[in-house]
């Protein structure tokens, strides 16, 4: 499995922390009909982002860590041990190995992370934020900057004063309680490398992050697109989706900007090795995987 990069002066590492089959796919996708996954089964399967078994989406879920001349940078923190998460049994107190082994591999250590951004605050980006340290949830990577923006922030923080959100409680306020986050807008550049672009829909405050000197030699999409099949038919929402208008003029743009283009195209859940680059295909796209 190809887990690393090298584009410019950087390096990109993925660091998977598990995949598999999730959600049948009809449920993941409600504007998707049932003709068109028939029709779209054979190349799905036969690039494993559908399991046949029972037609869930294959969903892989990993951090990307990029190493720039200056920094090393963590993108997404993806879902966590010894969280409590009722509504996802796979994840409910999970104290596996997984996430630290592949950070290791990537020869990263929790010290050498210089910034922690999360590209919005779902579950499944915020896990590692935090480690349960003699009962305490504490900053997983201590010498860390953690940039959320302050949309974002002010949303799920409103959200979680109607009805506490587990991983708002666990992953995202011990980090502001810790004075290591940093609010930010959806727009700014953090260095000559690394830039923010706002790609709202999913969530209200959404970004994506641009990386190279001089323009996007990658991009990192987060959760814009969540599926290979959102590329061929970028109108199809995700059931969470925050504005689902708004988020296929996100994605239909984003899928245009990039097309045809060197961009190495980062995504956060399509199948491993889940890089690639987008091409037009049909009255939609592609990502032809690296
Ligand atoms: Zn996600």
């Amino acid at each position: 499995m190809k887990t690393s990069f090298t584009v410019d002066d950087m390096t990109i590492h993925r660091i998977v922390e598990d995949e598999k089959g999730y959600t049948p796919a009809l449920e993941f996708l409600p504007g998707l009909s049932r003709d068109v996954l028939e029709e779209n089964r054979p190349w799905m399967q036969a690039m494993g982002a559908l399991n046949p078994v029972d037609d869930t989406l294959v969903l892989c879920f990993q951090s990307y860590v990029v190493r720039t001349p200056h920094h090393t940078v963590l993108v997404d923190s993806c879902i966590g041990n010894d969280k409590t998460r009722p509504a996802r049994a796979a994840w409910n107190g999970k104290r596996d190995g997984n996430y630290m082994q592949a950070l290791a591999a990537a020869g990263v250590g929790v010290d050498d992370i210089d910034y922690v951004m999360c590209t919005h605050l779902h579950v499944d980006h915020v896990g590692w934020n935090t480690k349960l340290e003699n009962g305490r949830w504490v900053p997983t990577f201590p010498k860390a900057r953690y940039l959320f923006t302050q949309t974002e922030y002010d949303y799920w923080e409103a959200e979680n004063r109607r009805a506490p959100i587990e991983c708002i409680e666990d992953s995202v306020l011990p980090i502001v309680a810790a004075r290591r986050a940093d609010l930010i807008t959806s727009a700014d550049a953090l260095n000559d490398h690394i830039r923010l672009m706002p790609t709202p829909g999913h969530t209200i405050d959404h970004f994506a992050v641009g990386l190279g000197r001089g323009g996007d030699k990658a991009v990192i999409t987060g959760d814009l697109i969540h599926s290979p099949l959102q590329a061929k038919y970028p109108e199809l929402s995700m059931r969470v989706d925050y504005d689902p208008k708004q988020g296929v003029a996100t994605r239909q743009a984003f899928l245009e900007k990039y097309c045809d283009t060197d961009t190495l195209c980062c995504t956060a859940h399509f199948p491993s090795p889940s890089v690639g680059h987008v091409k037009r295909w049909g009255n939609g796209f592609r990502c032809d995987m690296v």
